[in-house]
């Protein structure tokens, strides 16, 4: 386990138990330079408990290189609960966790990830002031759509030479809470839609209210478009699917798309243009970090600019270096967070 922390340079973990609840809970706490840790809460099932840890560790070192680039005043953590075989009350077992995370005095503050909800929030909240994305303070998905359709422009303006999305041919993996968002303002943007989800109801959703063309999922990431836009799971870039993308740039919501930090050099050497995923999806966290601390809507409007701005940079580094973004982003993330 120390080793695990080493590598990722992580500064604290911690774990609780809670036999009554069935709470078992992981928080990892990355780097507290810029502020307290901030990162979701995750709620699923894992094969063994140390594929939890590694997952917080992993997760919360992303959320440290994310906060540094977005410039908000965080660090990086990341929670895990693992879903127990049997679960008496729901509602205990997050009461239980906001317990624990108010014996850590405000260094970690949650929010929701994968396999929770701002309900969930909300009991936590009952029990520690650092939980965000309750139902009180609202769904960040929105706001991570926004950010990643302003950084879609930009790369469209890198790569193709104009910000202009009318006709550009758009595809993206995943009508989920952000990608649906995202085709909506694609859509109204004059962005010609590609689309594929394993849940046909979305898709069907987006061919009646956005005039998008199904593409069946397998067949999404291969067929010819302007901007690939992943929005569903991660690791969807691998040697062989990079191999046969049909695209003149990749950028999407998903978090880790890269399925190693070698696809980035593959992409590049065949010109596709990828945007870092936690760059251009940091929406989400700017709204919850912002939201938390009492900020209305046009501050954090305001800020989600800055994802752009950013990404702009990034391709410029980039582009004079004749390095891949992903690597780009990378080195100024530690450079901030390490000063190497
Ligand atoms: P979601 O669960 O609401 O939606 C994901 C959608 O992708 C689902 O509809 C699912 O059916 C679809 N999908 C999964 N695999 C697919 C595949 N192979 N082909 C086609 N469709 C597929 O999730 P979300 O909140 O929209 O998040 C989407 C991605 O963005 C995730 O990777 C998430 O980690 C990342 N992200 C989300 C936020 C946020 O604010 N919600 C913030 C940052 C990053």
């Amino acid at each position: 386990m120390f080793s695990m922390m080493e590598a990722a340079r992580l500064e604290a973990l911690h774990l609780a138990e809670d036999p009554a609840s069935g709470l078992k809970a992981v928080i990892a706490i990355h780097n507290t330079r810029f502020g307290p840790a901030l990162g979701g809460c995750r709620y699923l099932a894992y094969a063994d408990e140390q594929s939890a840890i590694a997952d917080a560790i992993r997760l919360a070192q992303g959320m440290s290189y994310k906060a540094a680039l977005a410039g908000i005043d965080h660090g990086g953590g990341k929670a895990v609960i693992i879903r127990p075989a049997h679960l008496p009350s729901r509602a205990a077992l997050f009461e239980a966790f906001g317990r624990f995370i108010e014996t850590l005095n405000g260094r970690y503050i949650t929010a929701i990830d994968s396999g929770t909800s701002s309900a969930d929030m909300d009991c936590i909240a009952q029990y520690t002031n650092h939980a965000t994305s309750t139902t009180q303070e609202g769904d960040p998905s929105p706001h991570t759509a926004l950010g990643v359709f302003a950084g879609i422009r930009a790369t469209a303006q890198a790569r193709l030479g104009s910000d202009d999305l009318e006709g550009l041919r758009v595809a993206v993996q995943g009508l989920g809470n952000v990608g649906f968002a995202l085709a909506e303002a694609l859509h109204a943007a004059g962005a010609e839609l590609l689309v594929s989800d394993l849940d046909a109801g979305r898709v069907q959703l987006a061919v009646e209210q956005l005039g998008a063309h199904p593409i069946a999922s397998d067949a999404l990431l291969t067929t010819p478009c302007d901007i690939l836009a992943p929005c569903g799971l991660g690791g969807v870039l691998n040697a062989q699917t990079v191999a046969h993308l049909r695209c003149a740039a990749v950028a999407g919501a998903a978090n880790n798309q890269l399925a190693s930090p070698e696809v980035a050099d593959q992409l590049e050497s065949r010109g596709i243009l990828y945007a870092p995923d936690y760059v251009l999806n940091a929406g989400g966290l700017i709204y919850v970090a912002l939201r938390h601390r009492g900020e209305e809507l046009p501050a954090i409007t305001a800020h989600l600019v800055q994802i752009s701005r950013r990404l702009t940079e990034i391709y410029a580094h980039a582009q004079a270096e004749k390095r891949s973004p992903a690597r780009v982003a990378d080195y100024l993330a530690e450079r901030l967070l390490y000063g190497t």
